[in-house]
């Protein structure tokens, strides 16, 4: 395909640095009142890549001066044991978020789990209150994922309103609250899925698309309208030489991280056909991810300031 247009590649790492480096300021200007922002995270059972995602999440909010617990429960952990373990958290009061990891063992009732925790300490975002909220154009706590993307869309100028916005993926945690969230940013806002007709034909409508689908390269370049936002949400990996050519032709760096690990992240994005049309992509890894856990910490701290100081406040 021949390039038309040049790709500016997001630094995901970099918006999410600056975020972080706000948040931290918040903690600290928290911490010198005598409020110090709590996060408790749940991990049950034993999946790596949980134990990494929950890893880097205390990690974060510790360096960022944010009191942080992580509580493991081994995979057996029944739905009544969990709800008592999150009873006891939405009564502490040095805890303002509370977030479990995703996804839950089978045998576990996922949907009552996440309405247990109170909405106020919900820094997911994914309590049926908040998700009303957002609906209804009163967030509180919106979910961290589609909330990082909006960063990314804002910071890097990309402008929104009257634009036409195409998401791939219907997800409660990705898709349906990033169509609101642009519905209120005033773009026209279309959501596709698995049984949408000519996928490519509304993608290449879009000013703005955003896949959030979980599928190796489904993100062509006839998907995409010349100098279109592109954003990646997809956590895939590569696990052949052939594909990791087949995306990235002769990146030496994606190689040498392939030969490696033995695998390589990648998105939804053929890489190789979208550079070139989009105008602006961000990468996988580097793009979405980072901002995903800022946003975490961003709203463990929007979580301590709403119930303990403005809650307080107004009751006065
Ligand atoms: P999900 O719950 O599995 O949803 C996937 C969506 O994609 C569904 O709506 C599905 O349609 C749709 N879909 C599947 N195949 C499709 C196809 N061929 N064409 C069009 N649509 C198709 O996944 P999710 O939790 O939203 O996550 C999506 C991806 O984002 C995953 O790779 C996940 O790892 C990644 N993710 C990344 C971050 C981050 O921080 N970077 C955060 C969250 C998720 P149906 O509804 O019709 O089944």
């Amino acid at each position: 395909m021949s390039t038309q247009v040049e790709t500016r590649l997001i630094d995901g790492k970099a918006i999410a640095a600056r975020l972080k480096e706000e948040v931290g300021q918040e903690v600290s200007e928290l911490i010198a009142k005598g409020i110090q922002p709590g996060l408790a995270v749940i991990l049950v059972g034993d999946n790596s890549a949980s134990q990494v995602y929950v890893r880097n999440k205390t990690r974060s909010s510790t360096n960022l001066g944010i009191h942080s617990e992580q509580v493991n429960l081994p995979s057996e952990t029944q739905t009544p044991e969990l709800l008592k373990q999150i009873g006891k958290l939405n009564r502490a009061d040095h805890i303002d978020g509370i977030l479990v990891q995703l996804p839950l063992p089978s045998h576990i009732d996922t949907g009552k789990i996440l309405r247990s925790i109170i909405p106020a300490k919900d820094v997911d975002g994914f309590h049926p209150t908040n998700v009303g909220r957002l609906c209804i154009g009163k967030p509180v706590l919106v979910p961290c994922t589609p909330m990082g993307i909006l960063e990314i869309l804002r910071r890097e100028n990309v402008p929104m309103s009257g634009q036409q916005a195409v998401i791939i993926g219907r997800s409660n945690i990705v898709g349906k609250p990033m169509a609101l969230l642009l519905l209120q940013e005033h773009c026209t806002v279309t959501v596709c899925h698995s049984r949408s007709q000519d996928l490519a034909g509304i993608c290449r409508k879009a000013d703005i698309l955003i896949s959030a689908v979980g599928k190796t390269g489904l993100v062509t370049g006839d998907f995409v309208k010349p100098g279109a936002t592109v954003i990646d949400v997809g956590m895939n990996s590569i696990q052949t030489l052939e594909e990791l050519e087949l995306l990235y032709g002769q990146d030496t760096k994606r190689r040498e991280s392939f030969d490696k690990q033995g695998y390589c992240l990648t998105g939804d994005v053929n890489p190789s056909q979208v550079i070139g049309m989009a105008g602006a992509l961000t990468p996988v890894p580097g793009g979405v991810g980072p901002m995903t856990i800022a946003h975490l910490m961003k709203n463990t701290v929007l979580a301590c300031r709403r119930r303990r100081i403005d809650s307080k406040r107004s009751r006065a």
